[in-house]
């Protein structure tokens, strides 16, 4: 258990610090901490330390902890892929969803979201390296289905979430980051406002900083090796 507490400390420094060498506020970039495959007491121990939003990637495991805290006050934000077989109870107890790829799931979504709850965050993710293997939409595709989630009645649309494949080194990585920020530009240009950038991880947070994260996913920097 020794750790969490003072790697919060830590990572919170260093993106504050990211982000101070970006010339940007660090109260705009957002800790969301990625607790897959952590145990409930390193999210209990992140939570007393201050950390409220946390990040998960399976439907049934995400659903546990949630219940385990219920009443704490943590936000949950959804960063799986998400199966359209699994989008009710999704929709019923998570605050954020980060990997948006199809109109469908976000139908679906907007649909079962429980309108007392308030809309739910929505974030597309863009497949920003055209990889085969990934989830996320194509950024051709962007401006159509960005279009339609914005319409949907329960969800808000965020902005926009990437996975790139690893780079190695500081300006590769930025440059991925740089055509997400430049998609959410072009999305405004067409009329379609977004807060959000989801993007950066353990390994490449900075560059995601410098190209202007508002959220950035850290797991195993914060929690130490998953299970
Ligand atoms: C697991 C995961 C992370 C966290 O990765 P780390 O390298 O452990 O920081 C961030 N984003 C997504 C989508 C993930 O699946």
């Amino acid at each position: 258990m020794i750790g969490v507490t003072e790697n919060l400390a830590l990572i919170k420094d260093l993106l504050a610090l990211s982000a101070s060498e970006a010339e940007r506020e660090p109260a705009a970039v957002k800790l969301l901490a990625v607790s897959k495959k952590q145990p409930l007491s390193k999210i209990l121990a992140a939570h007393d330390a201050g950390q409220r939003d946390f990040g998960e990637n399976f439907v049934q495991e995400g659903l546990e902890k949630i219940a385990a805290t219920k009443g704490k006050n943590l936000i949950w934000h959804f960063i799986g892929h998400l199966q359209n077989n699994k989008t009710r109870v999704v929709a019923e107890n998570f605050d954020w969803v980060h990997t948006i790829d199809s109109a469908k799931t976000a139908r679906r979504l907007s649909e079962q979201r429980p309108a007392e709850l308030g809309p739910l965050n929505i974030c597309v993710q863009v497949n920003v390296d055209d990889e085969d293997s990934k989830s996320g939409i194509s950024p051709d595709a962007l401006p159509d289905l960005a279009a339609a989630v914005a319409e949907l009645r329960n969800l808000a649309l965020r902005g926009l979430m990437c996975l790139p494949a690893a780079r190695v080194g500081f300006e590769a990585q930025r440059q991925a980051f740089a055509e997400l920020g430049k998609m959410a530009e072009s999305l405004r240009d067409d009329g379609i406002d977004t807060d959000t950038l989801s993007m950066g991880m353990s390994g490449d947070y900075k560059a995601a900083i410098f190209e202007g994260a508002t959220i950035v996913r850290i797991g195993t920097a914060l929690f130490g090796e998953r299970l």
